[in-house]
């Protein structure tokens, strides 16, 4: 019985919480740190999809975009902006690098939703034209990130 295995690479502009997703699926940790890093290519977890093993590479990734986050004071609501309108730019860079395959679309911080000057229907809009699942998430309270995988995996297996 050969166990699946599948590379996930988690994209999108700096300070979304890519690296915290990671963590937390894997490790099952939370940190507020902003500069840490997982100081590995990717991290693992271990699921079953329809009582199959699957084994997850969850890839982390950091561009130049995420050292001028850092670098450049921001103010939440203007990153949150930059980081709605990369979107489309995030997901034609994956289909240029890799095809189509499966990919959802997660708005984080749904924690911080108060602040959010993205709209629900805005955000499943920019979902439903790009024909992707839409999911909204907390890293920090631990909400849905294990559902994104486990979609993410079932849909993969599907094909
Ligand atoms: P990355 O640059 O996309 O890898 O983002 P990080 O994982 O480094 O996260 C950037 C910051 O956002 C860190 O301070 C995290 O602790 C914080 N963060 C990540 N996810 C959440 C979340 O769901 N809610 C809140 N309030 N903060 C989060
Ligand atoms: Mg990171």
């Amino acid at each position: 019985d050969m166990e699946v295995a599948i590379k996930v690479v988690v994209v999108g502009n700096g300070a979304v919480g890519k690296s915290s997703m990671i963590q937390r699926y894997c490790k099952g940790i939370f940190t507020k740190d902003y500069k840490k890093t997982i100081g590995v290519d990717f991290l693992e977890r271990q699921i079953q999809v329809n009582g199959e093993d699957v084994r997850l590479m969850l890839w982390d990734t950091a561009g130049q975009e995420e050292f001028d986050a850092i670098t450049k004071a921001y103010y939440r609501g203007e990153n949150t902006i930059e980081s709605f309108k990369a979107i489309p730019t995030w997901k034609e860079k994956v289909v240029t690098e890799v095809g189509d395959i499966p990919t959802v679309l997660v708005q984080n911080k749904i924690d911080l939703l108060d602040d959010s000057c993205i709209k629900n229907e805005e955000a499943e809009a920019l979902a439903k034209k790009l024909k992707v699942r839409f999911y909204r998430a907390s890293v920090k309270e631990d909400l849905n990130v294990s559902e994104v995988f486990k979609y993410l995996a079932d849909k993969y297996l599907q094909k």
